[in-house]
């Protein structure tokens, strides 16, 4: 049996306009790396962390937090070390904290020979998001364990399903580089809604889903609103109409914010359009001078990855 694996953990997208708080997706070509080493010494220990000032202390890193729920779980006698190489920014919108967390977890699982499920996975990794954003959301963590979309049905009991991926669905993420706090973008939301909101949003989910099962792209595209959150959100992101307008405007089926943002997101058939969108969503931050980095990804089916 293996004594270390070097992975890849994906960026992830949740929420997805309808999806609030249900909803995520795993992305292909943006993610960090890390090595998960088994070590004689209990505990978890972080050796490594380049690419962002984050905490190493093993009861600060998400990587850490998530680690220990799975040692106090598990029966194993010994500990791992943890490297971690960041290219999510943290507080980027795309899972940054969900990356770690779940990255740590998922080698664990695999060093172990698995003794757990990927959905009690997900419950180790949700501790880490409770130290990341003070609530334990499976929103991020899921899609990056799982793979493709997932919706997060229930959470008493943590109920999950795995939703299948349009064959020529590309995402484009651009991500203007402006703080916006997690407790703050989750402070100005209303905690009622209207029941004629609440119907225009399951319609719109079920929707989707419906959508993302029969690859029906038109019907996803439509089903890409949400009455509820982006309308305040986005009031906290510079430039968001014209990015979106000038995404769909490209031909995205789709435009919304990416987690909690300042993300945002589009989904487009292929990835020639996923290429005009990205120069669309640019074109409005060079115009109101705002730096930012923009990704074009395929939608990652299979999650975390062993890397050579
Ligand atoms: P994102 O907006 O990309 O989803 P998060 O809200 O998931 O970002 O997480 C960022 C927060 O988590 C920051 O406050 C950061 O300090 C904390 N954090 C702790 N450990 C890590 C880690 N290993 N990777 C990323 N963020 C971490």
């Amino acid at each position: 049996m293996k004594n270390e694996l070097r992975i890849f953990c994906p960026a992830t997208i949740a929420n997805i306009s309808c999806g609030f708080d249900v909803l995520g997706v795993a992305l292909d070509s943006v993610g960090d790396e890390m090595v998960i080493r088994k070590i004689s010494k209990k505990g978890v220990f972080i050796t490594t962390l380049e690419g962002q000032e984050l905490p190493m202390e093993t009861d600060k890193n998400v990587a850490g937090v998530a680690g220990m729920a799975f040692l106090a779980a598990s029966d194993y006698k010994g500990g791992f070390e943890i490297e971690i190489y960041k290219k999510i920014k943290a507080g980027s919108g795309i899972g940054s904290s969900a990356a770690s967390s779940t990255g740590a977890v998922w080698a664990m699982n695999e060093l172990l020979d698995r003794p757990f499920t990927t959905l009690q996975l997900v419950e180790f990794a949700m501790e880490g998001e409770k130290l990341a954003s003070g609530v334990a959301h499976a929103d991020n963590v899921a899609p990056a364990l799982f793979g493709g979309f997932t919706l997060v049905r229930s959470y008493e009991p943590l109920d999950i399903i795995p939703i299948n991926t349009p064959s020529e669905l590309v995402a484009t993420v651009i991500h203007p580089q402006i703080e916006i706090k997690t407790s703050d973008s989750r402070k100005i939301l209303k905690t009622n809604i209207t029941l004629k909101d609440g119907i225009k949003q399951w319609g719109n989910l079920g929707g989707l889903v419906a959508g993302l099962f029969t690859e029906d792209y038109d019907l996803i595209g439509r089903s890409l609103e949400d009455h509820i959150v982006e309308p305040i959100r986005s009031i906290l992101i510079p430039g968001f109409k014209e990015v979106k307008a000038g995404a769909l405007g490209a031909g995205a089926l789709g435009c919304g914010i990416s987690g909690s943002g300042p993300s945002i997101f589009a989904f487009s058939k292929g990835k020639d359009t996923a290429e005009k969108v990205a120069q669309a969503m640019k074109e409005v931050y060079q115009k109101i001078g705002i730096a930012h980095d923009v990704h074009i990804s395929k939608i990652n089916n299979v999650g975390i990855r062993i890397l050579k």
